[in-house]
C-alpha cells in the first residue's frame, strides 16, 4: 500500500524539496510514497485570491482565514492523522514518527504569517506538532522534517543495514559513537573492542556507551530508559570507561 502524504501550503513549489533526494527521493521514484502539494490559495474565493486578513483585536501581522483553510482542508482529509505544524504544539519525537508510517500517510497543514483562524484549528482538530522551542516563517520545513522521518521508516526505504532498531531514541537511548578506517587518526585510535571481532563484547560496549552518553546528555530520556528497563545495567558503564577512544599510547 502506497503511504500518501498531502501538504497544504502556500508554497506547493518548495515540495519534493530535499525529499527528491536521497532516501526519501529514491522512496518517492519507487512509489513506496506518493506526494500531494495542495496549494491554499486555489481554496480563496475573491478575484485576489485572498488567504489572510489583520488580526481581530489588532496587533502586527496577519492571520489565515478560516473558511480557507477549511475548503483547503475537506477536498484531503480521511482516515490519515491530520497534523499542523505549530510552536504551540506538542514537540516532536520519534514515536510520532513511528506512529505516523504506520498509518496509511498524513495530512499535514503548514501556517505561514501569524499563523490560522483558531476557529479552525477548534473544529478540525489537527494533531498540533512542534518542532521545537523557536519560530520558523512558515510550517513547509517543519512538514518536510516530520515526513523526513517518517519516510525513512517505511518498510522496504531502508536497507537492513541502516537498520532503525539500534538508533538514536528507538530504546529510549542516545546512540553510541560509530567508527570506520582508518583504525588510528591524527593519533586517535578506534576502541580496541570494536575490532576485536567479539560480537557479545561489541555489543555490551555499544549498549555501555549508548547509556553513558544519555545519562549524560539527557537526563530525561535517561530516566525514560531506567523506568522501561529495570535491570538497567549501570554497571555496565564501568566497562564502557575501560574503551573510551583515547589517543594512541594513552592509558
Ligand atoms: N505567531 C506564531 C507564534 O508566535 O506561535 C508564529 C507563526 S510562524 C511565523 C508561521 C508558521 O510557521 C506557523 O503557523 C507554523 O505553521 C510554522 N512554524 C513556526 N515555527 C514552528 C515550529 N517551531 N514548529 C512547527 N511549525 C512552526
Amino acid at each position: 500500500m502506497t503511504w500518501r502524504a498531502s501538504v497544504l501550503t502556500l508554497f506547493p513549489e518548495m515540495f519534493p524539496g530535499p525529499l527528491a533526494h536521497s532516501l526519501a527521493g529514491r522512496a518517492l521514484a519507487a512509489g513506496i510514497w506518493t506526494l500531494d502539494p495542495v496549494n491554499i490559495r486555489d481554496f480563496a474565493h475573491d478575484r485576489h485570491r485572498t488567504v489572510d486578513d489583520t488580526p481581530f483585536g489588532g496587533g502586527p501581522g496577519m492571520v489565515m482565514r478560516p473558511d480557507v483553510i477549511d475548503a483547503a482542508l475537506a477536498t484531503v482529509v480521511d482516515d490519515r492523522p491530520t497534523v499542523y505544524l505549530t510552536p504551540r504544539g506538542r514537540r516532536f519525537t520519534q514515536a510520532d514518527a513511528q506512529r505516523y508510517a504506520a498509518a496509511s500517510g498524513l495530512v499535514l497543514l503548514c501556517g505561514r504569517y501569524e499563523g490560522i483562524d483558531e476557529r479552525v484549528i477548534d473544529a478540525r482538530a489537527p494533531e498540533e506538532i512542534s518542532l521545537g522551542d523557536y519560530v520558523l516563517s512558515g510550517g513547509e520545513l517543519a512538514a518536510m522534517v516530520v515526513l523526513d522521518a517518517a519516510i525513512r521508516l517505511l518498510p522496504g526505504v531502508m536497507g537492513a543495514a541502516d537498520s532503525a532498531t539500534e538508533e538514536s531514541f528507538s530504546q529510549h537511548l542516545l546512540e553510541y559513537p560509530h567508527y570506520t578506517r582508518p583504525a588510528e587518526w591524527q593519533g586517535r585510535r578506534v576502541p580496541e573492542v570494536l575490532l576485536s571481532g567479539h560480537h557479545g563484547a561489541v555489543a555490551a560496549w555499544r549498549r555501555a556507551e549508548a547509556e553513558r552518553i544519555t545519562r549524560a546528555r539527557r537526563p530525561d530520556l535517561w530516566d525514560a530508559y531506567r523506568a522501561a528497563t529495570p535491570a538497567s545495567p549501570l554497571a555496565s558503564a564501568t566497562a564502557a570507561n575501560a574503551h573510551v577512544a583515547s589517543p594512541a599510547g594513552a592509558p
